[in-house]
């Protein structure tokens, strides 16, 4: 269990409070696209302010490789925080550390937000450098981690911040370890995880560690295509990972002698391209044409899940059934959401999600409210799930 203090625990009062937060939210044409993250900022905000903190607000942005990037800066972020905070003046320092971010903090007042400079425009923040570090806490006396999506990186404003300044757990990132700790470190069983997306490759430590801890392991999307070809059909044009059968062959080895049902799809939507809109149809698993490219579950897989989700206690889902992203082979993945957020509503189950597409494509069912636990984390989560400690929470509890 995570041992690390809350804000509440330490004295806000006239100190200069350095908030390391996520803001590498989607932005379309210099405005920021979907407000969701940067709103869930608003308490910790909201707690500093009414406390008479200083607040410096510091994050990365995109990957400028230790460069100044104009495309890459977080000036227009500012307005989208001030937003949020229903329009309350957010500074901006055109640099997270040396003079002009000095000057800035210098000039700050009890009660003010300010924003640094994307960290990521210094090559000491990947590398964790002791010197960037040590510039970065020379402006606070505290610091707060407020980002559960960045605490799986070895960053300095992660790991090296809190060995320096006194360290307290944001709401945010206290919310979402509380959440997960509770649905998930002790999960009423049966344990149905699902899960989906492009590959096997960038998986195959969290495909591992389910097979493990699951009762059921749906697997879905174009990582179903590997362990469909590794059965023994062909899956013509689709995405699959030729390199990976003989992995996938090892995982339904260990579900089996670990008593993990696995479920793949029996029906699929094939298309000749990859394309919106594109004509396709539904085949049988065994019955893929050579030129055919699996893009979603069918019908009746989804009427399988269905059932077989009935005898679960707690779902976890990572990854999409399907490429979503381009209509109609959003079906599956939307059908699944549906279904999931019946059996909770139904208080028949708890249900966390996360990963950066799964959660989009619950967005567009509709249905998030419904789900026990959304995290909007997609590295962090997996991480977490895998079994695996953050190095930004361990550095907390220290
Ligand atoms: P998450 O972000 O939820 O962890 P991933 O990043 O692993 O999910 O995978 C999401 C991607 O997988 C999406 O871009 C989606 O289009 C793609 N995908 C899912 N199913 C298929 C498929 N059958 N063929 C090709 N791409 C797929
Ligand atoms: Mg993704």
């Amino acid at each position: 269990m995570s041992s690390f203090k809350h804000l509440d625990e330490i004295d806000v009062s006239g100190k200069k409070v350095i908030c390391r937060v996520d803001l590498n939210v989607p932005m379309v044409g210099g405005k920021v696209e979907d407000l969701t993250r940067i709103s869930r900022l608003v308490p910790t905000f909201e707690y500093l302010i009414k406390h008479n903190a200083k607040v410096i607000i510091i994050s990365h942005f995109g990957r400028p490789k230790g460069k100044f990037n104009m495309e890459m800066t977080l000036a227009p972020i500012a307005d989208a925080l001030s937003g949020v905070m229903q329009g309350r003046e957010v500074k901006f320092a055109v640099d997270c550390v040396g003079s002009d971010a000095r000057k800035s903090v210098d000039k700050l007042q009890n009660g003010e937000m300010l924003l640094l400079e994307n960290l990521r425009f210094h090559d000491g923040e990947t590398n964790n450098d002791e010197e960037f570090t040590n510039d970065l806490a020379s402006l606070g006396d505290i610091y707060v981690n407020d980002t559960f999506s960045c605490s799986h990186r070895s960053h300095a404003s992660i790991v090296g911040l809190p060995k320096k300044l006194p360290s307290v757990a944001g709401h945010l990132l206290a919310d979402e370890v509380e959440n997960l700790e509770k649905l998930l470190n002790t999960p009423k069983q049966p344990i149905a995880s699902i899960v989906g997306g492009a590959k096997i490759s960038s998986k195959i430590n969290l495909l591992n560690h389910l097979v493990d801890k699951s009762d059921i392991l749906i697997i879905g999307g174009g990582m179903a295509n590997t362990f469909i070809k590794a059965q023994g059909y062909e899956v013509g044009k689709s995405l699959y990972e030729p390199n990976l059968i003989d992995t996938a062959k090892d995982i339904l080895r260990k579900a089996n002698d670990n008593n993990c049902e696995i479920i793949l799809p029996i029906d699929v939507v094939v298309a000749q391209k990859f394309e919106a809109k594109s004509e396709c149809k539904v085949c049988m698993i065994d019955n893929v044409a050579s030129d055919g490219m699996i893009l979603d579950i069918g019908f009746r897989s989804v009427a399988n899940l269905s059932e077989k989700l009935e005898k679960a206690k707690t779902i976890i889902w990572n990854g999409p059934m399907g490429a979503f992203e381009l209509s109609p082979f959003d079906v599956g993945s939307i059908s699944l959401a549906q279904i999931i957020a019946t059996l909770t509503d139904d208080g028949k189950i708890l249900s966390v999600a996360g990963g950066g597409d799964v959660v989009s494509a619950i967005n567009c069912s509709g249905l998030t409210k419904s789900f026990s636990y959304i995290s909007t984390a997609g590295g962090a989560f997996l991480q977490w799930l895998e079994g695996k400690p953050l190095v930004g929470i361990e550095a907390l509890n220290n």
